[in-house]
């Protein structure tokens, strides 16, 4: 049976998490366990059942099986100083469960300006309409962050890198700041994940991720989690079975399986991606390229800091373009697929122009030349770096073509 130990190493933690003995039986990833009604033994073993209703037992399906008890168990062994994870059916659903776990209304929520789209829909649409305010901050502006609390701001919500624009914010200086004004922190931590950045060991009370992306890593299965410490567990096991989250135990194991390999493929795909965004910040197309994992880029020295491996995303800004040269670069390429999502398998390009969500923070940046405004986010996958590079090559002239 595999011994977990968290002295060992990224892969062989991989290799070991979450197959206990006692769900896994004796084959190496563990099983499907599918089912709704768990039976009882006696009413005497119903009572108790619903009396405890633990963690790891039998006692209804919307509780879950052997299977997601086991990808639950992996997650959380995988970030130091988590004491549970909790499951959703995809990755804005453990945002907004996550959320949903630490407000209430009257209560003032603090969003990074970077935040991912879903994420500041939902702040400003559904929770607006619940009696929660929610302002945008700049993530750069450290100094100026402790201004944005009032008496009533309960939550603070990271991303880190943003994931389309990629900046990197100071999460261990952020996080303590809400910690003394008494609000949690949470982080929307995909693009990382626990192994590139262990989140609460940063002093994150709440680490989000949407298992889509690496954790999944085939591009076939929609999933997320939080994790946290006791306290915040506690809340967030409690919300979720109010609102009755709950993920199939057939997606739980394609999960597993993508766990198994996950830091191998972060490994190659942040490999290749830091090599392509070496090339793409050498051609003239291009005027800004926005990669923390580059040396020289904005954010690499937090980076370089606070992480211990990155993913095959980032963004780069084309040089003067309009969008009909960016359409006619995205739609010349033949290995990048154009879709949204990462961290699957497959490289994927997409157009992005973030200035009209943009609230807290100018876009372009004010030390920008403004015609250099139209962005392409890449997500690198499994292929070989010089096809890649090859591809690109063709896409820009491609771009050029009137
Ligand atoms: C994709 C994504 C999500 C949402 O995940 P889904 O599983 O697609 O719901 C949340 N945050 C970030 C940064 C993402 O890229």
């Amino acid at each position: 049976m595999a011994n977990f130990d968290d002295k060992q190493g990224r892969d062989t933690r991989l290799v070991a998490a979450g197959r206990r003995e006692e769900w896994t039986g004796a084959v190496v990833n563990p099983p499907v366990w599918r089912g709704s009604t768990h039976l009882y033994r006696d009413t005497a073993a119903l009572r108790q059942g619903t009396k405890t209703n633990e963690d790891g037992r039998f006692f209804y399906g919307r509780r879950g099986s052997p299977t997601q008890w086991a990808l639950c168990d992996a997650l959380t062994k995988l970030e130091p100083d988590a004491y549970g994870t909790v499951l959703y059916p995809s990755g804005v659903a453990a945002l907004s469960g996550s959320l949903m776990a630490v407000l209430k209304p009257g209560d003032v929520l603090l969003v990074t300006d970077n935040a991912y789209e879903p994420t500041r829909l939902m702040a400003t649409g559904l929770f607006r309409k619940l009696g929660i305010e929610t302002r945008f901050f700049d993530p750069l502006d450290v100094d100026g962050f402790r201004d944005q609390f009032c008496d009533r701001t309960k939550a603070v919500m990271l991303e880190s890198p943003g994931s389309l624009t990629m900046e990197v914010c100071d999460v261990p200086a952020l996080a303590a700041i809400a910690r003394e004004m008494g609000a949690t922190s949470l982080i929307d931590n995909t693009y990382a994940t626990s192994l590139g950045f262990p989140a609460i060991k940063h002093g994150c009370d709440i680490s989000i991720m949407s298992l889509t992306k690496h954790v999944g890593g085939h591009s076939d299965l929609m999933m997320g989690s939080a994790s946290a410490a006791n306290r915040h567990y506690r809340l967030l096991r409690q919300t979720a079975q109010t609102l009755g989250h709950v993920v199939s135990p057939d997606d739980a194991a394609l999960a597993l399986r993508g766990l198994r390999t996950m830091g191998l493929r972060l490994d190659r795909t942040t490999q290749t991606a830091r090599e392509v965004a070496s090339w793409l910040a050498a051609r003239p197309e291009v005027a800004h390229v926005l990669c923390p994992l580059l040396e020289g880029c904005a954010g690499h020295e937090l980076w370089s800091r606070d992480f211990t491996g990155g993913c095959g995303l980032f963004s780069f800004v084309l040089k003067g373009a309009d969008e009909e040269s960016r359409a006619r670069l995205i739609d010349a390429l033949q290995l990048f697929g154009i879709g949204y999502s990462w961290g699957g398998f497959e490289s994927l390009a997409l157009p992005f122009d973030p200035a009209p969500i943009r609230t807290a923070t100018p876009w372009p940046p004010g030390n920008w030349q403004a015609e250099d405004r139209y962005g392409v986010r890449l997500a690198i996958g499994l292929e070989d770096e010089q096809d890649l590079v090859r591809d690109l090559e063709q896409g820009f002239a491609a771009m050029e073509q009137t």
